[in-house]
């Protein structure tokens, strides 16, 4: 099982880079949003941050749950309960020691949480795009060095998709050419988390 140090590392990384790109993705959210993607990325994992010895204490299933409410409550926006669904439905369903093809089920599971919570599919510009792919591999039994640069790749590919879920898609034809923010801030948990377990 993970103990409360892989968990902490676990939950530390996806905080300190969703921190550390905060202004990016408002940037990102500028453009095609109302700008404020990062702020409330940053502020629900800040939440995280300063629960984070009281997370990791937990077995894995529990302290995903726990840092999946901590974004309910925290990051608001649409990406505050898409986020929180996620994580959430992983705690439902990862067990405490999770292999390969139990993280391939869960993440499938959590996905389908999100699309659910957000009436959404796959080739909409959103988190979506980045989520499904990353599954795929991860299911695939792809290394983590393959899921970082397919999780890169999804995130440039929402640039020239036309959004027609979240705020985006009120801007028609001219969401094209922008990144969308939540396809960005999936990549950079992805990152994380690849990192903390690699
Ligand atoms: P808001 O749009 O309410 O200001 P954020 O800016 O925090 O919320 O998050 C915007 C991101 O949320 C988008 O870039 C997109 O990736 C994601 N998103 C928005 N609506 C949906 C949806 N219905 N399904 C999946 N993802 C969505
Ligand atoms: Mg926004
Ligand atoms: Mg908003």
């Amino acid at each position: 099982a993970l103990g409360a140090d892989d968990i902490e590392t676990l939950f530390g990384a996806m905080a300190r880079t969703i921190i550390a790109h905060a202004e990016e993705l408002t940037a990102l959210d500028q453009a095609i949003g109302d700008g404020d993607h990062g702020v409330n990325m940053k502020r629900g994992f800040e939440a995280v941050t300063a629960n984070l010895p009281a997370i990791a204490a937990k077995p894995l299933p529990e302290a995903l749950k726990a840092a999946g409410m901590e974004l309910v409550m925290k990051v608001g926006g649409a990406s505050g309960p898409l986020y929180g669904t996620l994580l959430m439905t992983l705690g439902k369903t990862l067990p405490a020691a999770p292999g390969r093809g139990d993280v391939a089920a869960a993440l499938a599971a959590a996905i389908d949480a999100v699309k659910a919570r957000g009436k959404s599919e796959t080739g909409q510009k959103t988190m979506l795009d980045v989520l499904a792919p990353v599954q795929a591999a991860v299911a695939r039994g792809e290394d983590l060095a393959t899921i970082r640069a397919i999780a890169a790749e999804a995130a440039a590919a929402t640039v020239p998709m036309r959004a027609t879920r979240g705020r985006a898609s009120f801007l028609g034809e001219r969401s094209v050419g922008h990144m969308d923010p939540g396809a960005r801030s999936s990549q950079l948990l992805v990152e994380a988390v690849c990192d903390a377990i690699g």
